[in-house]
């Protein structure tokens, strides 16, 4: 499929209904899923992802309210949490368009009870327990579970979760995880010793659904498994099969052949040793493609590998197409995915440009359509 010639992102929304069925294998009955799209669903579009995953979910979690809003505009009508502390100004939106918001102040949730009551509605909340990130969240203290109590009893504001964070769960060693675990249980406790039982308990993240089932409580969070990528390489990969979802397309626009000493692009930092067929790509850091693949990365092209020559331009950048037979301007061009035998994952890309996998998603420009399939 080649809709867009210039580049454009291809989104395998059958892998996402995959992704969400093996990770539903994996949980026990009754556990359920919330499907983290934040930033624009990790870069494939929030609102696609939110109506294919739809089926499989209990609600979405969002990082902003205006995430949600747009949500709630295409119509998406489950629970929706803000999983951050969203400011004073959105709570009328948050009030209006029934979001549940992360809440664990006092006087945050004072206003967010004034504004529900001046709605004539309530205003729902999920409470974060603090549990080893310093993020957000109330501490594991006496005086924190008091201060939990003193929100539950506003007017207006209905507390309907309890969450935390977990900073390590993607790592082999799940020492730091379980303390966390710990923690979030003593705090639990200590709500319910004040006669404040919470009715949905959640921890985990993606590498928590894969990894610790002992952590899925009443429901989990899953972000980037829905897309098909594993946060880490020391996630177990067996268990749940993940299929990537996102792809990238381009195209060759230009073929030239240059001399032995002729530099390419800027700063000319590779210089031809002999004579090169180069291969001019119409994608730059300025789609979200990493600078720093810079003389490092490649490209797929007629199903082989073609080397990035020099620096990764703001729109464009050139790769090594010489020993490509029968290359031509108009071949496509494939910066993620699959093509003839090779693949091109975005681990590959974030290990090739020291940087990381979930940055490589959220970060494909706005000025890339997006295909969906
Ligand atoms: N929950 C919270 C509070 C998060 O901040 C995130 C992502 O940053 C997630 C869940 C989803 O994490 P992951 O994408 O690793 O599944």
């Amino acid at each position: 499929m080649k809709l867009y010639s210039r580049v454009y992102e291809t989104v395998d929304l059958d892998a996402v209904r995959h992704n969400m069925e093996a990770m539903k294998a994996n949980l026990a009955e009754g556990t359920k899923m919330i499907g983290v799209v934040k930033c624009d669903g990790y870069g494939h579009g929030a609102v696609p992802v939110a109506i294919a995953i739809d089926p499989y979910v209990w609600g979405y979690a969002v990082a902003t309210v205006e995430e949600a809003v747009i949500l709630r505009k295409h119509g998406i009508k489950k629970p929706i949490l803000v999983l951050g502390v969203v400011p004073y100004d959105g709570y009328d939106l948050l009030v209006e368009y029934e979001i549940a918001s992360a809440v664990f102040q006092y006087k945050r949730a004072c206003r967010l009870s004034e504004t529900a009551l001046k709605h004539g509605t309530k205003a729902v909340i999920h409470l974060v327990a603090d549990t080893g990130m310093s993020r957000i969240g109330l501490g594991i203290t006496e005086e924190a579970a008091d201060e939990a109590v003193k929100i539950k009893s506003l007017p207006g504001i209905e507390v309907e979760g309890l969450f935390t964070h977990f900073a390590k769960a993607d790592e082999t060693d799940k020492a730091a995880t379980n303390r966390q675990m710990e923690h979030y249980r003593k705090f639990v406790d200590m709500l319910m010793e004040r006669g404040l039982e919470i009715p949905i308990l959640h921890c985990s993240n993606s590498a928590g659904i894969l990894d610790l089932p002992a952590a899925n409580f009443h429901a989990v969070r899953a972000g980037i498994s829905i897309y098909g990528i594993y946060p880490s390489d020391q996630v177990d990969k067996n268990t749940v099969k993940l299929i990537p979802v996102m792809g990238l397309k381009s195209v060759v626009t230009y073929i030239k052949t240059i001399t032995s000493g002729t530099a390419v692009s800027y700063g000319g930092t590779f210089v031809a040793d002999r004579e090169m067929v180069v291969a001019t790509i119409p994608v730059g850091y300025g789609d979200g493609y990493p600078r720093n693949l810079s003389g490092k990365g490649e490209v797929l092209i007629r199903g082989q590998r073609a080397k990035i020559l020099g620096r990764v331009c703001m729109d464009q950048f050139m790769v090594d197409v010489t020993d490509i037979e029968g290359v031509e301007e108009d071949d496509e061009a494939v910066l993620i995915g699959k093509q003839a035998e090779h693949e091109i994952t975005v681990d590959d890309l974030a290990n090739t440009s020291g940087g990381f996998h979930y940055e490589i998603l959220c970060d494909i420009g706005k000025r890339v359509p997006r295909v969906y399939y």
